[in-house]
């Protein structure tokens, strides 16, 4: 990969997904990747990477709901197995979890799938 310097750059997929999961930028790992909830910056306040023309798209629901699908099937079956598993602790546990589960993990997902489109190059500047 080159930069704007014409200088060959490598960037490395995993530690660009760890920063994201922290919900920094994908190449310092300094700045804040979201300036709101899930609003992504244009560019990062301390190195200046250019991070708009990331789109996660469709892909971030769908990694979404498929983590929370399988933490609640694990959580319903717990329940099940153990003789716990009622509807008044469904209706008490389970759908507050549901509600709150993708609320709590959307910006590190998010973050995770900017940084591997950043360290993949899969930016929208591709399809002009
Ligand atoms: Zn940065």
């Amino acid at each position: 990969m080159i930069d704007q310097h014409g200088v060959s750059v490598e960037k490395r997929a995993w530690p660009a997904i760890r920063r994201g999961l922290k919900c920094k930028c994908p190449n310092c790992g300094k700045g804040w990747l979201f300036h709101h909830y899930l609003e992504q910056v244009k560019h990062c306040a301390k190195c200046n990477e250019p991070l708009a023309h990331y789109n996660v798209g469709l892909f971030l629901p769908l990694v979404v709901i498929t983590v929370v699908i399988h933490v609640l099937a694990f959580v319903m079956l717990e329940l099940e197995l153990n003789g716990h598993g009622s509807p008044l602790l469904y209706l008490y546990a389970v759908v507050p979890l549901s509600i709150m589960l993708p609320i709590a993990i959307l910006p590190s997902s998010k973050g995770a799938i900017l940084g591997l489109m950043w360290a993949k190059g899969w930016s929208d500047e591709q399809d002009r």
